[in-house]
């Protein structure tokens, strides 16, 4: 249990902030706030209070912080080898190669660094299979998502993203998200590409219809089109299966992790089919640090944790468990417009601007995260016990009360 809310003394955060400010480029509009620890789901920052964190660094530490099993395995790798560069295989690469190709279906893999270098290494493997058969090499990709900040990434994204950052990458087009009479009628021999997210998650937890995502296989399949699944944040259990598109039963071409892939150690990956990979050649793409040891060491004990049917059902069974207990509270309050999520992937959308309840549950000692401007993100390590999130629900009750009485 809590044991001191946020909003006693906050000096030694306070200090690191105003430092932090003085020499980080102004990207982040940041809460003046140092964490030093963490344990579980919970976390301390440097004036020792103690905060439940709803938010595993944005879907990031899916099995909380200071895991056993992934600290050993990084320990253990720490002590022997940490890098030797991609000229060289290593054992813990190969193993993390097998699993997750065995797991997801998808015959080839390539490592990266995070989630955006993985949505570009998918565009180049799209545009090179597009390219070997003749095709045109647009990407369209869907409103309200989000696959990163570089240059691909943003020019993929949303508009306000992209200014001031011109001339934009070419070949890129959105369209409505759910709407398969768009995608139907946005399709050429130009395309190379179709990317969504599952679940999109910045875009404020929206969740792809089983009957659109048949369609627009049906559709990829016809025109011969590359279908990317964007599984940086629902993917690696995040929604109670170890990925999204088991959900619906579709397979993509592509599939793109990173996030609780090495909950909180750098990696990510690309995942694609022999049909797309067979496109790519000897110099095609590379990486330094992509799919080194030490990264591969974490994502091999995230998985062998994540990945078993006990583990998988929990998140589903406790996902369920927050969004009833988040659907007692919407009908208290007129306020709370919807709940709604997948696993535990879960967003409340509001009547307000969520970021003042975001910052009244900080100072309740709760961390959280408001997204697309009226949705409350929920995205807690996997191993969230049902007292925390009884917890958790509590203290959004009690802010929702302090902000609106
Ligand atoms: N794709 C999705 C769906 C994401 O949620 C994110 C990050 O939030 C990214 C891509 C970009 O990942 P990264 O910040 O690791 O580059």
């Amino acid at each position: 249990m809590l044991e001191q809310p946020s909003s006693q003394t906050t000096v030694k955060s306070v200090a690191l902030h105003q430092k932090d400010k003085a020499y980080y480029l102004p990207t982040f509009n940041r809460i003046p706030l140092a964490f030093t620890h963490g344990k579980g789901c919970i976390l301390w920052d440097a004036d020792g209070n103690e905060y439940l964190d709803a938010l595993a660094g944005i879907a990031v530490n899916s099995l909380g912080h200071a895991h056993p099993k992934v600290t050993a395995r990084i320990t253990k790798q720490a002590e022997t080898l940490l890098h030797v560069s991609n000229f060289f295989v290593t054992p813990p690469q190969v193993e993390l190669a097998e699993k997750l190709t065995l797991s997801s279906g998808l015959e080839h893999v390539f490592f990266t660094n995070s989630g955006t270098e993985s949505f570009e290494g998918a565009v180049k493997i799209a545009r090179k299979y597009a390219n070997s058969k003749g095709r045109g090499g647009t990407i369209i990709s869907m409103h309200n998502s989000f696959h990163g900040r570089t240059m691909a990434a943003i020019a993929a994204g949303k508009p306000a993203m992209q200014k001031g950052f011109g001339p934009m990458p070419k070949g890129f087009l959105q369209i409505p998200f759910n709407d398969i009479e768009a995608v139907e009628s946005a399709i050429s021999d130009d395309v190379a590409a179709i990317v969504l997210e599952p679940v999109q998650g910045e875009g404020g937890i929206h969740i792809a219809g089983t009957s659109y995502l048949r369609e627009l296989r049906e559709i990829c399949d016809k025109n011969d089109i590359v279908l990317i699944f964007d599984e940086i944040q629902c993917g690696v259990g995040r929604t109670g299966k170890l990925f999204a598109k088991e959900h619906f039963d579709i397979e993509p071409d592509i599939m793109t992790l990173a996030k609780a892939l090495g909950n909180g150690v750098p990696i990510g990956a690309i995942l694609s089919s022999a049909k797309v990979s067979a496109a790519m050649e000897f110099g095609d793409h590379g990486t330094t640090f992509g799919g080194n040891p030490l990264a591969c060491s974490a994502a091999n004990a995230v998985i062998d944790e994540i990945n078993t049917p006990e583990f998988l059902a929990e998140v589903i069974r406790k996902g369920e468990l927050l969004r009833s207990k988040l659907k007692e509270l919407q009908k208290e309050f007129k306020s709370i417009k919807d709940v709604r999520g997948l696993g535990l992937m879960v967003g409340m959308e509001c009547t307000f601007e969520t970021k003042p309840l975001m910052l009244k549950m900080l100072e309740n000692g709760v961390i959280a995260n408001a997204t697309a401007g009226n949705v409350l993100r929920l995205v807690p390590p996997l191993i969230i016990t049902d007292e925390q999130i009884t917890q958790l629900v509590s203290i959004i009750k009690t802010s929702i009360q302090q902000l609106h009485q």
